[in-house]
Parts: structure tokens; C-alpha cells; sequence
């Protein structure tokens, strides 16, 4: 069996099931945030399921993006974008950057992902169109928490987000769970 053929077979029977908590038919849960609330997050497998209940984050209550290492790479990037829909379209009155330890992003660089790429068949030429953009994402993924505060300062000095919607900075530990404030977003600028 496929995995697409397994994912669609499990899902029948999990539509199917009467006892389904999660079907939706509670009309508060919508697409507009409950506690008001985006959060900007890594794409890595252990926090699924994980960083939300580490958080006490249910279902309707937060706006979730999630993307190789949680950086911002330009002025008006995917996650940029995806924030200003959640500040200006759904309610969104809270950013909160979360990082994690052990975060792939620290190892992975341009150099090694065009190898892969190379190796895989991928034309010269197309690598060398986004070498440079490649480089400044990569290669400035160091360390965790200092993508976590650099992702901050980025998004605290964007002219296009408001100055009343705090941004915080986390970093998570994908296997114990535990938070730690990088940066308190409340009292960002208050010194
Ligand atoms: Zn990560």
C-alpha cells in the first residue's frame, strides 16, 4: 500500500468514527485565531504534536508557520507575508518566533545542499540562479537561538509590522519540551 493510499484509507474510517472529538462541529473553533496569536515555527518532525501541548495550544486558538529553520529571508518572504494576513485579515496581535535545539538548519549548508542537488540530476544552471540566496539562508543559520533573535530584530525593524504587536522569541527543546525567552517581546523598545 502507498502512503498516499494509507493516509486516505485511515481517513475514511476517521471521518466515519461518530466519536471523532475533533470533527468540527463546534462553531467557535474558526479560522480566526482565539488567543490572537501567530506563531513562527521549524518544520522539524518532533515538534509536531509536541510544541502545541508543550504551549497548551488547541485547535483554533493559534495561526501556525512553519518553515526550514523559522528565518525571515527578505522584506516581504513567505513568513512576512504569512504574518501580515495574520495581523491584518484574522486577528493576530501576537508573534511568537520559536526556535529549537538540535535544529537540522545549524548543519545544512549551501555548498552541501548543492551537491545533493547536483547529485540528484538538478541542472547546474538552476542552482546557480539561487547560489546567492541559498548562501545568505543557509550558511547564516548558525546557531539556534541566535537565528531566533536575529529573526526578531528582522521582523521588529519591518515597516510593515505595527509597533503594538509584540514579538517574541523562543527556543524549544525537542525532547524535553522545555521553553526558554530569548527575546520578551513586551518590553522590546521599552529601554
Ligand atoms: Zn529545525
Amino acid at each position: 500500500m502507498t502512503l498516499l493510499d494509507e493516509i486516505l484509507k485511515f481517513n475514511q474510517s476517521y471521518i466515519e468514527d461518530e466519536n471523532n472529538s475533533y470533527v468540527d462541529t463546534d462553531t467557535k473553533c474558526s479560522k480566526m485565531p482565539s488567543r490572537e496569536m501567530a506563531i513562527v515555527t521549524c518544520m522539524d518532525t518532533r515538534l509536531v504534536n509536541f510544541l502545541e501541548d508543550a504551549m497548551d495550544i488547541g485547535r483554533g486558538e493559534a495561526k501556525i508557520v512553519k518553515t526550514a529553520g523559522n528565518c525571515v529571508t527578505g522584506p516581504f518572504d513567505g513568513v512576512v507575508r504569512s504574518l501580515l494576513v495574520c495581523i491584518y485579515e484574522l486577528g493576530v496581535n501576537e508573534i511568537f518566533i520559536i526556535g529549537h535545539h538540535e535544529c537540522g538548519m545549524s548543519k545544512t549548508t549551501a555548498a552541501s545542499l548543492s551537491e545533493k542537488m547536483l547529485a540528484r540530476g538538478i541542472a547546474p544552471e538552476a542552482i546557480h540562479m539561487i547560489r546567492r540566496e541559498m548562501e545568505h539562508w543557509a550558511d547564516g543559520f548558525q546557531h539556534p537561538g541566535e537565528n531566533v533573535e536575529e529573526t526578531v530584530d528582522e521582523l521588529r525593524m519591518s515597516p510593515l509590522i505595527p509597533e503594538d504587536v509584540p514579538i517574541h522569541g523562543l527556543l524549544f527543546h525537542p525532547r524535553t519540551g522545555e521553553i526558554e525567552v530569548i527575546v520578551n517581546g513586551y518590553y522590546v523598545g521599552l529601554f
